[in-house]
């Protein structure tokens, strides 16, 4: 066709170069996604391909360090499955779904002796057992951990078992769209973000372990091309229903540095373990004061993370935190020996970086650390579209308003297992993308993609990335209330007419993978405003200065999805009820113990 023949239809449209048959599609090759592939493999669906952004082996979950918890008892043989569900229950906030709680606290024993089976190296008491200690709040001992690498080894050990098992992986490829027509799942699209070629994926099933969105804040403990809320919204505009997004957890001690500073900027917002705290470290704003005599006169510095969190975060609001907006962190008055044994990493980050802890206190304030929201799923982390699944950080439900330490990787591994064990007895063969589905969905898409890497607009995208993580940080961060929540939901429209005028790139180009990016920031960023002005209550890390108070009423659960018409619609349903047996441990009242920082 010339292309003064075609109309403004088909201009549109680009067909795919290259067509990918698989029977299980699984987005993302972190924690979550291999452990569904290996699943998968061992009940013989063989017909499998597990991608993601990067290169086989790299995916955020190396990042985690502290370590992964299941009811062992090793070093306290009277925990059980049960308290660990309580606990997890408890410090939720009791807005978590009991089901999936118990599913993953009952896994989670057998998860962690399988992982010790193919070879993960756990650190281990001196009989040989797995070790556990105490990891944030927690009534007994039950987080594993294999020294301060416990993500890497846990993926390093996956990746291993996957390869023994010849699952196929792709390397460097985005999905940048599900092909759904709402109620059924039939494929993906995206590309490689190599050869900027365009895949279009025909799958029966879908998982979607693609991570979480606390990366759409500015100061975040993520890398910076992860956790950027590609999983949720995709299944978001596939149909799927989107659950609890206001609930976003904000580590107290981020790195506070002067952005503007090409040194200390990649700091910004990286960990500053509790470990300092958990060793005597004392906070004090830049009057001097230490500040959380006023806020926790008993608990002090040991307290919850939300309640440290919220106490810094009330110090800056107020005029008295630091040029770079954060507080100090002080911890001089112990002997450089002791901190060097002590802290030996965060002794060397900041020595290297020209600040001597033992003689002066570092900056420090809350960052995003981990989104507790994501895609509502069932039992067996399937979504409201058939044969699309989201496990892991993607999926919501586990966690509730707030998240243990030690929950999110075993939330990984054992979603991993029961949705990989679920799809085996449905899969029967590749699936196909109906043509229909391609002309009207896939193509069109393809073709937005090539204009998007055309446009030559107005605004630089690195620029509108950092505007929606800066409304978010200013918007619905820590401290939120109607008129910033309803401010950010006008500022996020505006952005969104920002987005249409971008200068994009090559798919090739980093730019083009943050300019997809954005477009799955703006429905995060829309879902946790609104979900976090439609909640009018304080529960867990979600903190309303117009409503401070927890509110029974809303023990509920708020959903999001795309109305007919487009645009974002919602509605609460209660929460469940916990099975008898986690009802028991409820009733015996174990407390979880903020004390234990490791
Ligand atoms: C600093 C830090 C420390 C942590 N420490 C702990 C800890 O000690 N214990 C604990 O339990 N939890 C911890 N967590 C949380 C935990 O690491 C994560 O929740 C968990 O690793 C998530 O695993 P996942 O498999 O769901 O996702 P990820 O590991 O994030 O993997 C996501 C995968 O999806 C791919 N992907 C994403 N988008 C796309 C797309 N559009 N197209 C194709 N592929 C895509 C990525 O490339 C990647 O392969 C920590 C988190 C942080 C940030």
């Amino acid at each position: 066709m010339r292309s003064s023949e075609m109309t403004a239809d088909d201009k549109r449209r680009e067909p795919a170069s290259e067509h990918i048959d698989v029977s299980v599609l699984v987005i993302g090759a972190g924690g979550a996604g291999a452990r569904t592939a290996i699943e998968l493999a061992e009940r013989g669906v063989d017909d499998v391909l597990v991608l993601g952004k990067r290169n086989h082996g790299d995916a955020h979950t190396t990042w985690a360090r502290g370590g992964i918890n299941g009811a062992l008892g090793t070093r306290d043989p009277e925990d059980s499955w049960a308290i660990h569900a309580a606990d997890t229950l408890n410090e939720g906030h009791f807005v978590n779904d009991p089901n999936k709680v118990e599913t993953v606290t009952k896994q989670m024993p057998d998860r962690l002796r399988e992982l010790d089976e193919w070879g993960m190296d756990f650190s281990r008491t001196d009989g040989g057992d797995i070790d556990q200690r105490f990891f944030g709040a927690q009534s007994f001992r039950r987080t594993a951990f294999a020294g301060d690498h416990t993500g890497e080894s846990m993926l390093n050990t996956l990746v291993d078992r996957a390869q023994e098992l010849e699952i196929p992986y792709r390397e460097n490829v985005m999905i940048t769209k599900l092909l759904s027509d709402g109620d059924q799942l039939h494929g993906a699209a995206g590309f490689d973000m190599e050869s900027g070629d365009l895949l279009l994926f025909n799958a029966g099933t879908v998982v979607l372990a693609a991570g979480g969105y606390a990366a759409t804040y500015n100061r975040h403990t993520s890398r910076d091309d992860e956790n950027n809320g590609d999983g949720p919204a995709l299944a978001y505009a596939a149909g799927a229903e989107l659950m609890d997004m206001e609930f976003v957890q904000f580590h107290p001690t981020g790195m506070a540095v002067d952005e503007n500073d090409p040194e200390w900027e990649p700091w910004s917002g990286r960990l500053v373990t509790e470990a300092v705290r958990g060793e005597g470290g004392r906070l004090f704003n830049a009057d001097g004061e230490r500040f959380m005599e006023r806020y926790s006169p008993d608990q002090m510095e040991l307290d919850a993370r939300d309640v440290v969190a919220r106490a810094i975060a009330e110090e800056v609001a107020n005029g008295r935190g630091t040029d770079n907006g954060g507080v100090y962190l002080d911890l001089s008055h112990r002997d450089r020996a002791f901190i060097r044994e002590r802290l030996p990493r965060m002794y060397e980050r900041f020595q290297k970086l020209g600040v001597d802890m033992a003689s002066e206190p570092v900056e420090v304030a809350p960052t995003a650390h981990y989104g507790m929201g994501g895609v509502a799923v069932d039992r067996y982390g399937e979504t409201s579209v058939d044969g699309l699944y989201a496990i892991g950080e993607t999926m919501a439900g586990v966690h509730g308003a707030n998240r243990l330490g030690g929950n999110s990787l075993a939330e990984t591994v054992a979603f991993g297992a029961v949705a990989g064990e679920q799809i085996a007895q449905r899969v029967d063969g590749p699936g196909t993308v109906p043509t229909r589905l391609v002309r009207s969905v896939a193509e069109p898409h393809f073709g937005d993609l090539s204009e998007m890497a055309d446009r030559d607009g107005e605004y630089d995208v690195m620029a509108v990335f950092t505007e929606i993580q800066d409304l978010m940080w200013n918007h619905a961060g820590i401290l939120r209330d109607t008129e910033t929540l309803e401010a950010g939901l006008d500022r996020l429209a505006e952005v969104r007419q920002q987005t249409k005028e971008m200068r994009v790139g090559p798919m090739t180009a980093d730019s083009f993978e943050f300019a997809v990016d954005i477009g799955f920031m703006i429905t995060i960023a829309e879902s946790v405003l609104r979900g976090a002005l439609q909640r009018t209550e304080s529960r867990g890390a979600h903190y309303r200065r117009d409503y401070p108070e927890i509110d029974s009423d809303f023990q509920k659960n708020i959903y999001f999805e795309m109305a007919d018409l487009g645009g974002m619609t919602s509605h609460t349903e209660p929460v469940g009820t916990p099975s008898p047996a986690v009802q028991e441990a409820l009733d015996e009242g174990h407390e979880l113990d903020y004390h234990q920082l490791e």
